[in-house]
C-alpha cells in the first residue's frame, strides 16, 4: 500500500533475491550447480492482454506468470495487479514463494504472477475481462496439480472467483482447486481472507516473547500499509493488547500516541475516507517518519524495498517483523545487523496466507470444509513451529534470522531436487 517513493529507483528486486540466496551458501553446504539452477526460474510466461475501453480505444497490458521451482509440489503463489508490476518484481516474488512453502513445509513450489494494471483506475468489468483473458493465455500452465494462483497486492477473492470460473469453463467442469483465496461460497477456506494478518500477529506475539523478552501487551508497534495484510495485522494486534501507535497507507499515516483504542472505528472511518491522511483524528505522519519512529516493533506491510540504504541507519525499532514481501534490501540488512536490529523475515512472517491457501487446496481436493477453529489451530501450529525452528537454527549458527530461515528453506528444496535427480 505504499509507493515506491521510499525506495531507491535502481533497486532490482530480482537481484536482491539472488543476493539473499547467495548469502545462505556459506551457511549450508549446497553444490554450486544447485545454486545456479535456483538463481533462475524454471519457466517465465509473458502475455499481452488487449482491452477494448468503453470509448472504443484499445489498451494493452502486460501479464506475467513466473514459475520458479516445483521440486516439492505444484507451483504456488499470488497474482498482483499494480502499475509497478514488472518481470523482475515477479521473478523475485516467485523465488520467495519457493522458500516460503519450503520453510513452512507445505507440498508446493513457488510462483508469482501479475498484470501491470492500476486497479483503482480500471473498472470492475474491465478487470474481469483482463483476468479472464489472462487465464485464457495461461490455461495449460495452471491447474490444481500444476500451478495454483492466489490473491496478492491489488487482487482479492472476487478476482479468484473469475479465475476459477474461466478455468472451469475452459475445462468443462468445476475446478475449485485451481486457485485459492476464493470467496467462501465457492469453496474458499474459512479464515483465508485474514490468514496473512493473523499469521503476522502470531509471529509478532512470539517475537515479543522470545526476542524482546516482553509480553505483546507491553510492546509499541508501527505498521506501514493498510491493505489486506496491514489492516488485519492491526486488528489482531490491537485485540492482543499491543499498543499500535502508527499506521499508514500509500498517501501517508497517522500517529496515535496512546495506541489505537478501537480498530473497528478506525476501519469503518478508513473505509469511508480511503485515506489515512483524511481521517479527522490522529496526528499526521509521513511513511518515512513511520518507518524511523521510536517503537519496539516495526511492521512493514506494504511493498518491497521500503527499508533501504537511505533510511536503514535511522530505524529505531528493536525488531522488524516483515509482513510485506521483500520490504528490506540486502544493503539495509547489513546496516540493521550492524546496529543490532533483529529482522523476522518475510518468508516466515507473511506465510500465514499461503499456509491457509494450502488448507483450502486440500479441502477442495477432498470436497470438505473445515471449521474456522480447525484452520486457525493448524495455522498456529505450523507458524510457531517454523518460528522456533528458525530461532534455534539461526542462534546455533550465529546468523541473522533471514539467513537462518533461507538456509532451512533452501536446504529442503535442494534435498528434493537431489532426490528427484535434477541436474
Ligand atoms: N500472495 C501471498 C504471498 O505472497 C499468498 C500466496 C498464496 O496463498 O499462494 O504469500
Amino acid at each position: 500500500m505504499s509507493s515506491r517513493s521510499n525506495a531507491i529507483k535502481e533497486e532490482n528486486p530480482y537481484e536482491n533475491a539472488i543476493a539473499q540466496l547467495a548469502s545462505v551458501m556459506q551457511v549450508i553446504d549446497v553444490p554450486l550447480d544447485y545454486y545456479e539452477m535456483l538463481k533462475v526460474p524454471k519457466r517465465e510466461i509473458v502475455v499481452y492482454l488487449h482491452l477494448k475501453r468503453s470509448d472504443g480505444t484499445v489498451s494493452s497490458f502486460m501479464g506475467y506468470r513466473v514459475q520458479h521451482n516445483n521440486a516439492r509440489g505444484p507451483y504456488k503463489g499470488g497474482l498482483r495487479y499494480s502499475s509497478l508490476v514488472d518481470i523482475n518484481e515477479v521473478r523475485a516474488l516467485a523465488m520467495l514463494m519457493t522458500w516460503k512453502t519450503a520453510l513452512v513445509d507445505i507440498p508446493f513450489g513457488g510462483a508469482k504472477g501479475g498484470i501491470n494494471v492500476d486497479p483503482s483506475s480500471t473498472s470492475g468489468d474491465e478487470l474481469e475481462v483482463l483476468t479472464r483473458k489472462f487465464v485464457d493465455e495461461i490455461t495449460y500452465n495452471i491447474g490444481p496439480e500444476i500451478d495454483v494462483p492466489a490473491p496478492d497486492v491489488g487482487t482479492n477473492p472476487q478476482v479468484m472467483a473469475w479465475i476459477m470460473n474461466e478455468y472451469s469453463r475452459l475445462k468443462g467442469y468445476n475446478v475449485p482447486a485451481v486457485v485459492t483465496g476464493k470467496p467462501v461460497e465457492l469453496g474458499g477456506s474459512l479464515g483465508r481472507l485474514e490468514a496473512t494478518g493473523r499469521g503476522v500477529s502470531i509471529i509478532a506475539r512470539e517475537a515479543a516473547k522470545a526476542v524482546l523478552k516482553k509480553d505483546i501487551k507491553d510492546v509499541t508497534v508501527a505498521v506501514q500499509g493498510f491493505g489486506n495484510v496491514g489492516s488485519y495485522t492491526v486488528k489482531f494486534l490491537t485485540e492482543m493488547g499491543a499498543k499500535v501507535v502508527a499506521v499508514s497507507d500509500v498517501y501517508g499515516g497517522k500517529l496515535f500516541k496512546n495506541g489505537i483504542d478501537s480498530f473497528e472505528r478506525l476501519y469503518k472511518d478508513y473505509s469511508a475516507t480511503k485515506s489515512m491522511k483524511r481521517l479527522p483524528y490522529g496526528e499526521d505522519i509521513s511513511n518515512e517518519e513511520l518507518l524511523t519512529m521510536d517503537v519496539d516493533m516495526l511492521i512493514p506491510a506494504a511493498i518491497e524495498n521500503q527499508i533501504n540504504e537511505n533510511n536503514a541507519n535511522k530505524i529505531s525499532a528493536e525488531v522488524i517483523v516483515e509482513a510485506a514481501n521483500a520490504p528490506t534490501t540486502p544493503m539495509a540488512d547489513k546496516i540493521l545487523e550492524k546496529n543490532g536490529i533483529k529482522v523476522l523475515p518475510d518468508i516466515l512472517v507473511n506465510s500465514g496466507g499461503v499456509i491457509v491457501s494450502y488448507f483450502e487446496w486440500v479441502q477442495n481436493l477432498e470436497r470438505e470444509q473445515w471449521t474456522l477453529e480447525e484452520v486457525n489451530t493448524k495455522l498456529e501450529q505450523k507458524l510457531t513451529k517454523a518460528f522456533y525452528d528458525i530461532l534455534q537454527f539461526s542462534e546455533s549458527k550465529n546468523v541473522p534470522y533471514r539467513v537462518g530461515a533461507l538456509a532451512l528453506a533452501v536446504e529442503r528444496v535442494v534435498n528434493a531436487m537431489k532426490l528427484l535427480g535434477w541436474r
